[in-house]
């Protein structure tokens, strides 16, 4: 049978991040895919305008309704804009007893644009983490979470990973995109084992949704493999959409991905 996936995030208008691109995603690798809104985002390739968020029991109330007549395979987690939203996730995956959850910590958009309050990251790192299956920050999503200042380097990425485990997510693939320099160096560990993805950036000016895209392609093939597996088939789905996204034409910023 074709696996069920459920995002719950924000959505992108213009079609490149968030919810949009999680449907995408979804559909490109064969899946079944199912969406719970948590906030309607103004935005486009140039940046956030802004965001209107929804009420945190009607959060609860999508979830309800896929939960009481769905069997779900997979959920990944986006935008989640305040604490309450992340409250009453983090309730509604617990009554349905829900595996596989991939937890992308959305925080900053490229364009610079905050996408969550702070006293979200808070109810996230002590509710939502400890029920996640993986969670996927880049480097200044994770300084975030580790309350540090000076950004991530290159041959800290491990052990800067293995502490954001303490926070008790059963894995972190720590994204090293942000890191300077022509190599990309990823981190993926849990309490027992690291693997190392490390590659050449591919530089394009198509990057907007790349951290959607790749939590997404992550959440789609969990029911089908381990965490390290999905994790590195989802990297390859990654680059073949960045290296194929110049056959797009879309908008004057950053553009989108084609999956
Ligand atoms: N908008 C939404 C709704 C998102 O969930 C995300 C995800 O990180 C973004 C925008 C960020 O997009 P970008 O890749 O341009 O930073």
């Amino acid at each position: 049978m074709i696996k069920n996936i459920l995002t719950i995030a924000g959505t992108d208008p213009s079609g490149g991040a968030g919810i949009q691109a999680d449907i995408k995603t979804f559909s490109a690798l064969g899946t079944y895919a199912m969406s719970v809104i948590t906030a309607v985002v103004a935005q486009n390739t140039q940046g956030v305008r802004s965001y209107r968020t929804m009420d945190a029991a009607f959060v609860g109330e999508q979830i309800d309704t896929i939960f009481e007549d769905i069997t779900v395979d997979a959920v990944k987690i986006g935008m989640l804009a305040n604490a309450e939203i992340v409250e009453v996730v983090a309730a509604k995956l617990k009554q349905y007893a829900v595996k596989n959850i991939v937890l992308d910590p959305v925080m900053v958009a490229k364009s610079g644009n905050s996408l969550i309050d702070e006293s979200a990251v808070l109810a996230i790192k002590e509710i939502l983490l400890p029920q996640v299956t993986v969670i996927t920050p880049n480097i200044p999503e994770a300084c975030v979470l580790l309350n540090i200042k000076e950004p991530i380097a290159f041959d800290e990425m491990e052990q800067e990973a293995k502490r954001i485990l303490q926070s008790k997510s059963q894995w972190v693939l720590l994204k090293g995109g942000h890191l300077i320099g022509d190599i990309c160096r990823d981190v993926l560990c849990n309490s027992q084992e690291t693997y190392e993805f490390v590659g050449k950036r591919i530089i394009t000016k198509n990057d907007h949704g790349t951290g959607c895209t790749l939590s997404s392609a992550i959440t789609a093939l969990l029911p089908m493999m381990t965490v390290p597996k999905a994790v590195e088939n989802a990297k390859e789905f990654l680059e073949e959409a960045l290296k194929s996204s110049n056959q797009l034409s879309v908008g004057h910023g950053h553009g989108p991905l084609h999956h």
